[in-house]
């Protein structure tokens, strides 16, 4: 049995669950107890505070943990990054008060940064030779340059829209991060097989993000230009119908192209055109 470290509550907790239910591993909610031993796979969910995970996992009290990719170097934890996750996207960025003129990263020069990513940063501006004073805030760090704190800020941006109500500018992006799926080293063969197989099954999640299934009945003449259309996996299922000159269609698309692949195959006679979300794609 392994055991996986995940976020009790927060940003990354509905995710993190809803991840391992989508590959069939079910466990209860942490209200009830702080571990939740799955009944449908060989493992047990160990919630905890975000910042604790990449250590638990280094430690070896859990096997495998999710995490953002943020924690895993702001801690320098050792531990190995299995794959990323897909979501808790955000980015550590430097912002400075919106009236400055910033001119380049010569602009932190001597000045005050407040952050509750210290390591990070430092190591940022010493790989920059920018020296500037560090000062660590756990929380509301936003607020620093408003209260004379410090003359900037480094810390996670998503939308940015914290940053414009608290009167700052985003000027450098330092570190783009996502959840991530991590593991301590030197793992035994038993815990080895059992994360080849949740890597296995969360592949065929993160192929299935974003596309969906087409099915169409299509005139048989216009066959060879909706296949040009619809560069499917290998390439598009085409089955007879009852009528000699009708067949039908199915092909995997990008959610993205959508409207588009459906206005050109409307424009060959496409009719019936089904759209269907897609749960797994194994190859
Ligand atoms: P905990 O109580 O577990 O310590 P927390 O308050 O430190 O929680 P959250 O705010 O829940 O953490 O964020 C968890 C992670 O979500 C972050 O470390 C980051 O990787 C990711 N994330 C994505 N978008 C954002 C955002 N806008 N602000 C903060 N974190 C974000
Ligand atoms: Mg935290």
């Amino acid at each position: 049995m392994i055991r996986i470290a995940i976020q009790s509550k927060g940003r990354l907790y509905e995710e993190s669950v809803n991840l391992l239910k989508n590959i069939g591993i079910e466990v209860d909610a942490p209200k009830r107890k702080l571990l939740s031993r799955s009944l449908t796979f060989p493992i047990e969910a160990l919630y905890l505070r975000d910042d604790d995970i990449p250590q638990v996992v280094a430690g070896g009290t859990a096997t495998l943990g999710i995490v953002g990719q943020n924690e895993v170097a702001e801690c320098g934890a050792d531990v190995s990054i299995l794959c990323p996750l897909g979501f808790g996207a955000c980015r550590l960025s430097l912002a400075v008060p919106k009236a400055e003129c910033y001119d380049g990263l010569a602009w932190f020069k001597g000045r005050r940064i407040a952050t509750s990513y210290p390591n990070i940063l430092r190591r940022f501006l010493a790989e920059k030779q920018i020296e500037a004073t560090v000062e660590v805030i756990t929380g509301s760090v936003e607020i620093a340059p408003a209260v004379g704190i410090a003359d900037a800020i480094f810390d996670i941006v998503s939308s940015g829209s914290t940053l414009i109500a608290n009167g700052l500018k985003e000027v450098e992006t330092v570190f783009e991060s996502e959840a991530v799926l991590i593991a301590r080293k030197n793992l035994n063969q038993e815990e080895q097989d059992l994360i080849d197989e949740l890597l296995f099954r969360m592949e065929s999640e993160t192929l299935s993000r974003g596309k969906k299934y087409l099915l169409m009945n299509l005139p048989r003449a216009s066959m060879d230009e909706a296949i040009r259309i619809l560069p499917a996996m290998r390439s598009p299922t085409v089955m007879p119908l009852a009528s000699e000159n009708w067949c039908s269609l199915h092909s995997v698309i990008d959610a993205a192209d959508l409207w588009t692949k459906v206005r050109q195959l409307k424009a060959i006679g496409a009719e019936g055109i089904l759209v269907m979300d897609v749960d797994k794609i194994i190859l």
